[in-house]
């Protein structure tokens, strides 16, 4: 149905659709890959593991490729490449950031852009995977519960597909998202209430209507696109991975997801075994995660009532938040938080130093990585790789009020002249 331009590569001897199970993250448990997402026994998420062993992936095998996501089929869920639903999500831009690394104190920093997504945010990685496999599941309709961009996401691969798309949002949502995922045809519910609220909201709808909800039923499939950040990085760093990835947690999906996906790099031998840190990035007013780190923890304590500028991760009970930690610690990293006002002046320094405009949730990043350095737990010679998530323009209001306003002149050249001298300007207001 979708995408056959895209699978000319695909031919004798490829090794796809080799998924061995559904396994539990706690148990161990192994279940067939259907369209169950928590185990039985114990309710903890279920991820899917592949017959690594038969897996044949070489840095070889890679050129020539799409310049998409899929180019990775062989470890993505999905039997039959003639349901893969490509707008073209993934090999994004990897910067070498030299002077955003200046500015930070870093010799080699790397900012991986997933500002440049078909939607302009990571989440078209997880979307394009999860509305391939609700084609592949012959589901009837798709929906999620978002934060905003996901809606967007989800409301555009829906499109691609031709399958009716729900997505519920909080009622402050950005309008620029929710404005984003109408163009594309989805119903868009506003719940007055918060993400938590209108994820369990969600939840009933997918089981009621039998509806595929990327963030529930297909969630097991859906995180697997996320994963494919780690394999670009690596590929990009010609398979020497980096000492050290900076990632932002709202549910906490995309950490674990980049975790599994290093492993599997592993496990397939395009990568040696070498230590690979992972931080996650919060901000102060959402940030469950970064206290159940700095307490040593092994329970995230849920905020109710989410108080940030980076609404894309205002996410107050994330459901792999404890997870998160875990990896974080596994892997030697750290868990930082960075306020509103460093989320912003981060927003500004990754535009002005490297020519990248991020929205909140994508700088914190930056924010955070700032922090990092100044507390010594980066230090100067580890070569970082900081992910920017989502894209400016998404998010215009959240750094509006902080950036001058054009100023205005007769159109003469003494006018200009006076005005490039000019020191204060007002900032824009809305
Ligand atoms: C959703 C989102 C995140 C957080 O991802 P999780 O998987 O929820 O941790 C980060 N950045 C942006 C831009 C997002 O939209
Ligand atoms: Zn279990």
């Amino acid at each position: 149905m979708q995408g056959g331009v895209v699978y000319n590569y695909v031919m004798e001897g490829s090794t796809i659709g080799q998924i061995k199970a559904l396994r539990c993250r706690e148990c161990g448990r192994e279940y067939p890959a259907t369209l169950i997402y928590a185990c039985e026994d114990c309710f903890a998420p279920l991820d899917v593991v592949y017959e690594y062993d038969r897996i044949a992936l070489t840095a070889d095998a890679l050129t020539g490729r799409p310049k998409t996501l899929w180019r990775y089929i062989e470890l993505l869920p999905i039997a039959d490449p003639s349901h893969a639903v490509d707008l073209g999500a993934g090999l994004t831009p990897l910067h070498r950031a030299s002077r955003l690394g200046e500015a930070l104190g870093i010799d080699e920093l790397f900012v991986k852009n997933d500002t440049v997504n078909p939607t302009f945010s990571f989440k078209d990685r997880p979307t394009s995977v999860a509305i391939s496999k609700a084609l592949e599941f012959g589901l009837s309709a798709v929906g999620c519960a978002s934060t905003g961009n996901l809606a967007a996401a989800v409301s555009a691969h829906a499109a691609k597909a031709g399958l009716p798309c729900y997505v519920i949002v909080p009622a402050d949502t950005e309008l620029n998202k929710t404005v984003q995922a109408s163009a594309y045809g989805a119903t868009i519910i506003a719940v007055q209430g918060t993400y938590d609220e209108a994820n369990r909201l969600a939840m009933q709808v997918a089981d009621d209507y039998g509806w595929g909800f990327v963030n529930f039923n297909i969630r097991p499939y859906y995180v697997e696109g996320s994963k494919t950040l780690a394999y670009e990085v690596c590929e990009q760093l010609n398979w020497t991975p980096p000492d050290h990835v900076v990632i932002p947690i709202g549910s906490g999906a995309l950490l674990c997801a980049n975790y599994k996906g290093f492993n599997e790099l592993r496990a397939v031998g395009l990568i040696d075994d070498v230590e690979i840190k992972i931080s996650g990035a919060q901000p102060v007013g959402c940030s469950p995660v970064v206290s159940a780190f700095n307490a040593e923890s092994e329970f995230v304590e849920p905020i109710e009532y989410p108080d940030t500028l980076a609404k894309s991760l205002a996410i107050g009970d994330p459901g792999d938040g404890l997870y998160a930690v875990r990896r974080i610690r596994e892997t030697g990293g750290y868990a930082q938080s960075a306020t509103d006002p460093e989320i912003v002046a981060a927003i500004k320094l990754l535009a002005k130093t490297e020519g990248i405009f991020s929205e909140p949730a994508g700088a914190v990043t930056v924010a955070a990585l700032k922090r990092l350095v100044e507390r010594g737990e980066v230090a100067s010679d580890e070569r970082v790789v900081c992910y920017v998530t989502g894209n400016g323009l998404k998010t215009p209001d959240a750094i509006l009020g902080h950036l001058p306003r054009p100023v205005e002149i007769e159109p003469r050249l003494d006018a200009f002249t006076a005005a490039i001298g000019v020191k204060e300007v007002t900032p824009w207001s809305r």
